[in-house]
Formats: C-alpha cells, sequence, structure tokens
C-alpha cells in the first residue's frame, strides 16, 4: 500500500515499490519483435501480503493492459504514471498467498531517471536491458525495490536470427516456424533490477575456468573479445579465494552489438558494449568489476540504495585486488592514489546515504573502495580477508544493511571500529588513510 521506507531511513524512489506484499515467483512469457520494437507479455507472480491488502501497485510503464487477475479472477485496476493499482474483489488477508497476473503489450520505453533512459532499449539490430537502479517496469510489472527478490521463469520468443540470453540456466529451446522460444529459470532470488534479457546477432565462446563461462559477441568482435576476457577465469580463481564461492551456476558475459556508456551487471551476468573490448585488455578492471558484483549487489544486496557502497565500493575494491593478484600494481597504490584525488574534491558526501542524486557518482566507488583498503590495514589481511568471506557466507542471496557490515567487521576483528567506521561512512570529510 504504501512506499517501503527500507532499513536506512527516506527511500531514494518514493514512487517505485510496494511495500504491502513480497513477490516470491515471477513467470514471465514474452515475445518480442525487433524491428518494430514491439513487446507483449503474460506476468504471473506469486506474491505474499505483509498486510490485509485492499489494493496493491505494480511498477509498469506505459503498456496497454490486456487483463489483470488475481488468485485467477478478474480485478479491477488502474494504470497511470508508472504504477498498475490493482484492487481485487476480496481484500487479501496478511500474510495470505496470492497471485496476479497481467497481460500487456506495446512499445517497451526506458524508464526516464537521473541517468537517463533505464531498463529495455532498442539496439540497432537487437535490444538490450540495463536496469540499475529502477529500469524493471520498462519491461514487466514489478515491486521495484531491490530488498524483494524473487525466483524467476523467463521465456522469450523472437525471430530464429537472433539469440535470446536472460539470466539462470536455459532449460528450453524450441523453434516454431520462423521464431524461437527462450526458457530460463533463475533459481536463485534476484532484485528486479537485475533481471535482463539480451537479444541480438551473436555468436558465443566458452571460456574455461572453475565455473561455466560464456561470451556473447558480434563475430566481427571475436578476437578482441578471446583476448580481453582470456583471464577471467583466473579472475574467478582469485575471488573465489578472496570472497569465497561463486554465487550462481554460471556466468555469461554479453557484449553488445553497439556502444554502451558504461557495462552494466545482471544477475549471474554482465553486459558490455563493443567501445569495452579493445583487443588490449585496456578496460580489464571494468571485467573484475562486473564479475565482482556477482558477490556484491546481486548475490548480497542493498535493501535500500542509500547503502550502495555495499555494491560501488566492494566492486571498485575488487578491481584493485585483481590488479594486485594478476601482478600488476598493488592494492595499496591504488588507494594511495585514489585518497590524493578525492582529498582534491569538494568533501560534501555521507557515503553510507549520499542520496539518489549521488548514487553513481564516482566518489562513492572511489572512497567505498578506500573504506575496505583502510579496513584492511587496521585489522590485517587474515582478519580483513576472513570478514570478506564471513560477509558473502552469512548473507548469501540476502540483502544487506552497512550496518550488519559493520558489525560483522568489527565481530572479526575482535575489536570496536564504531570510530572507524564513522569517521569513513558517517561524516563527509575524508579521514587519512591508516
Ligand atoms: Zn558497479
Amino acid at each position: 500500500m504504501k512506499a517501503p521506507s527500507g532499513r536506512g531511513g527516506a527511500p531514494y524512489f518514493p514512487d517505485h515499490g510496494d511495500g504491502g506484499y513480497g513477490v516470491r515467483h515471477y513467470d514471465l512469457d514474452l515475445e518480442y519483435r525487433v524491428g518494430p520494437n514491439r513487446l507483449g507479455g503474460t506476468a504471473r507472480l506469486s506474491a505474499v501480503a505483509a498486510a490485509r491488502l485492499d489494493r496493491f501497485a505494480l511498477d509498469l510503464g506505459a503498456f496497454r493492459i490486456g487483463k489483470v487477475l488475481v488468485d485467477g479472477g478478474p480485478a479491477r485496476f488502474r494504470h497511470r504514471h508508472g504504477k498498475l493499482h490493482v484492487t481485487p474483489v476480496r481484500p487479501i488477508a496478511r500474510d495470505a498467498a496470492f497471485t496476479v497476473e497481467v497481460r500487456y503489450t506495446g512499445n517497451p520505453s526506458p524508464v526516464s531517471s537521473l541517468w537517463g533512459g533505464l531498463g529495455w532499449e532498442q539496439l540497432t539490430d537487437g535490444s538490450i536491458v540495463a536496469g540499475q537502479p529502477i529500469g524493471a517496469p520498462s519491461w514487466f510489472p514489478c515491486n521495484d525495490r531491490p530488498g524483494d527478490k524473487a525466483r524467476y521463469r523467463i521465456a522469450v520468443t523472437t525471430a530464429s536470427a537472433y539469440e535470446a540470453v536472460a539470466n539462470g540456466r536455459l532449460v528450453e529451446r524450441r523453434r516454431v516456424g520462423a521464431t524461437t522460444t527462450w526458457v530460463y529459470e533463475q533459481d536463485e532470488p534476484m532484485a528486479t533490477y537485475l533481471a535482463s534479457v539480451q537479444i541480438g546477432r551473436y555468436q558465443f565462446l566458452e571460456l574455461a575456468g572453475p565455473v561455466p563461462q560464456r561470451v556473447y559477441y558480434p563475430s566481427a568482435a571475436e578476437r578482441r573479445v578471446r583476448h580481453d576476457f582470456g583471464r577471467q577465469g583466473a579472475m574467478i580463481e582469485a575471488f573465489t579465494r578472496l570472497f569465497g564461492r561463486y554465487p550462481f551456476g554460471a556466468y555469461t558475459v554479453v557484449v553488445a552489438d553497439d556502444e554502451l556508456e558504461i557495462p552494466v551487471e545482471a544477475q549471474g551476468m554482465s553486459i558490455f558494449g563493443t567501445n569495452h573490448v579493445d583487443g588490449a585488455r585496456g578496460q580489464e578492471r571494468l571485467v573484475a568489476h562486473e564479475l565482482a558484483h556477482q558477490w556484491f549487489g546481486n548475490s548480497l544486496t542493498v535493501a535500500s540504495w542509500s547503502d550502495i557502497w555495499l555494491h560501488e565500493g566492494f566492486a571498485t575494491h575488487a578491481e584493485w585486488l585483481w590488479s594486485e593478484a594478476s601482478g600488476g600494481e598493488p592494492a595499496a597504490a591504488h588507494a594511495e592514489r585514489w585518497h590524493a584525488r578525492l582529498a582534491e574534491e569538494p568533501q560534501d558526501l555521507v557515503l553510507a546515504d549520499p542520496g539518489a542524486r549521488h548514487l553513481f557518482d564516482d566518489r562513492v566507488y572511489k572512497r567505498g573502495a578506500l573504506v575496505l583498503h583502510a579496513l584492511r590495514r587496521v585489522v590485517g589481511d587474515e582478519a580483513f580477508f576472513r570478514t570478506m568471506r564471513e560477509w558473502t557466507a552469512a548473507h548469501r542471496h540476502g540483502t544487506v544493511t552497512t550496518g550488519e557490515f559493520t558489525a560483522l567487521a568489527g565481530r572479526v576483528a575482535e575489536r570496536p571500529l564504531d570510530a572507524f567506521f564513522t569517521a569513513w561512512l558517517r561524516e563527509k570529510d575524508l579521514p587519512p588513510l591508516p
């Protein structure tokens, strides 16, 4: 009924999500025509009411709604400004399980945001989804808040000339006439913004390493892709040693056949643009960054966007650790250089609550990484990496808060770290590197 407050204060996107219920499973049957950018779908959500619901809301962009069913029966609905308000025939009791089915069709258009359009986007010859943080309603009806994680089945039907890649395991692929239906199942709970469908004329190759890895790419990029992702298997090995077990069954990379401003993570997947592969590993730090999000962001997901540093600080810090592990500059050199740079920048951000406007401010990324390097110096390598591994194990496939991380770090180090974390996370001035 009301917007969720999260666990960390005022929500950054009060128009997104509904705290009145939680979704357990999304079943999406989608049909997409690439040329006209036409998406039709049926979404079936299995949910549980957190309170008695006279009505509830889903987030969904400007599609034409054919029908809304609650528990199999027609329900009244009103759809405007990205919200689908549903009034079931009878109120739903607190803790009751219920289903919602929505049939919809239209031209998916990105959700407008402070960072431009987010979500489903048409490419020159295909489509991508870049959902972070509020782009999911551009392609399916959802409870769009990061802490409401659910399992998914995603079926996509499109022309057979295209590959359709979605999160999870490919469980079925059937060709009927000129179209092919691809069915994926995502068994581990996933936040809405990490759900993804990538459609394009791609080839793929498999990479060697401790988990199955597949890279989809336009054929012209093959040589560059082979070289630039050539060390990804070793990267997974290094991160498994440092952060604990890789959280998913496989890892998929899509190099879209277009230039992208920045790469983007999805669950069990990352999406790069052709501009991110140069055949010289010039962007390898981004390969490490996106991979690290599988632990930090995808397995461990913030309950509230105010804690974004738990995603971006950790992924940026992982870039430095990969540099160190692969014989490049040690993490300390990166930390000292970025500390000196941040000292020159305005110090007007609170890292653990930067405000929606600064969600993707580079200072959040770099100061977030610096907190971790500073912690490593204060508690030593043994306690630091034990903290990282206990963190990913304790909250695997769950949601997390800053308070949970600082409490765990203090427990592992067996010493109070309150003053340390307050200075780095809650105050604006940049503390000196220990
Ligand atoms: Zn990132």
